[in-house]
């Protein structure tokens, strides 16, 4: 069965969602959409991905032609296309898109920026890909919250029990962004505790989680610093949770005193080796000698690369949603063989 997907928005997370999709034998970008004329038309038709217009406004659909964009038309006629939407605009537009998208009867996906409540089924690959088989409609969670479940989900599975407290060392903005901050200063979230470690318990409900959220002024990267109880009588040592997470899709554990990556920027700098598109990095990052086990308590840091860790999970929960594929590492494999290549890993 071909899928046949659109993406409404072409922006940081947009534009990787629809090469993503692209990448895949099972679906195909039927189109995307743009505000108003700007450089992403053009990367858009450079890509052969029919254009359309976020609105149906015939004046607004008219100004793409007018600076030389062929646009195929209005939110609408792209909806008429589709099978299923990936929702890829700012936060908080959730609940007039949903409308559009209930209207053409279509199914959709919705990213981190809105409210579990908007959809009612938050989704990670390793946490629910059972619970989004044939939905409707779902979120997939945000970049932080699928950092979180990489690394805690295959460890609750295997414990079954755990409480946790992070904190979330998170990036002022990402690197195409000119208006968001801190640029000198490190804000606390003063919403206490922070929002992320609720939001994992929408797709793990079993795990005890609280966080507390700071912005430092960087652009790449955010870094969790972890804290979990395991239960008494657990059989984990700091070497068998290692094990367990070098085993587990999408996680990278890395020594990061002998491969000289002893922060967010070698990182990155090895992401970009490595050759992904955008110089991406899907994977969480675990510093290896950072993870250590002190009785039941358990200590780590990881890393995020805020911008691409959600574009797998997106393709994953298309063909959960479109009732396709329903072992969740079978997906994983599809997604990653077709977008995760790499050299030096
Ligand atoms: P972005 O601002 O980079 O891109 C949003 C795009 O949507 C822009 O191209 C914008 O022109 C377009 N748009 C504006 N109004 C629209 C409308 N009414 N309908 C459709 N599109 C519209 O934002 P982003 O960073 O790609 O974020 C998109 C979503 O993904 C948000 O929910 C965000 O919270 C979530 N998310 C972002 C990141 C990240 O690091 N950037 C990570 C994970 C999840």
């Amino acid at each position: 069965m071909m899928i046949n997907v659109a993406i409404n928005g072409f922006g940081t997370i947009g534009k990787r969602v629809a090469d993503a999709v692209d990448a895949q034998e099972d679906m195909i970008v039927v189109g995307v959409t743009k505000t108003g004329p700007s450089f992403g038309c053009k990367l858009a038709i450079n890509k052969n991905f029919p254009l359309f217009c976020t609105s149906d406004d015939e004046e607004n659909i008219a100004l793409f032609s007018e600076h030389g964009y062929e646009c195929q038309g209005g939110i609408s006629t792209l909806l008429g296309l589709a099978d299923i939407v990936v929702d890829c605009s700012p936060g908080k537009m959730g609940n007039l898109n949903a409308q559009k998208y209930r209207n053409a009867g279509i199914k959709y996906i919705f990213q981190g920026g809105e409210k579990h409540e908007l959809t009612g089924l938050s989704y990670t690959s390793c946490a629910n890909h059972d619970s989004a088989f044939n939905a409707n409609a779902a979120r997939v969670v945000s970049c932080n919250t699928t950092g979180l479940s990489r690394t805690l989900v295959p460890l609750y599975d295997a414990c079954g029990q755990l409480d946790v407290e992070c904190t979330m060392i998170r990036r002022a903005a990402d690197p195409g962004d000119s208006t968001s901050g801190p640029i000198n200063a490190i804000k606390p979230v003063l919403k206490v505790p922070s929002h992320h470690g609720i939001d994992l318990m929408t797709v793990k409900p079993g795990i005890k989680i609280n966080s507390l959220a700071v912005a430092v002024p960087t652009t790449i990267m955010h870094v969790h610093s972890i804290i979990a109880d395991l239960p008494e009588g657990h059989n984990f040592t700091t070497e068998s949770i290692i094990e367990l997470w070098k085993n587990q899709p999408r996680v990278i554990v890395m020594n990061g005193s002998e491969n000289r990556i002893t922060s967010t920027a070698e990182v990155m700098e090895m992401a970009r080796d490595i050759g992904r598109k955008w110089g991406d990095l899907h994977e969480i990052f675990v510093w290896e000698d950072g993870v250590s086990l002190k009785g039941n308590r358990l200590y780590y840091f990881q890393a995020i690369h805020q911008e691409s860790d959600v574009i797998p999970e997106n393709i994953d929960c298309i063909r959960a949603m479109m009732g396709t594929v329903k072992d969740w590492k079978k997906s994983v494999e599809m997604t990653d063989s077709s977008i995760s290549k790499y050299y030096g890993l």
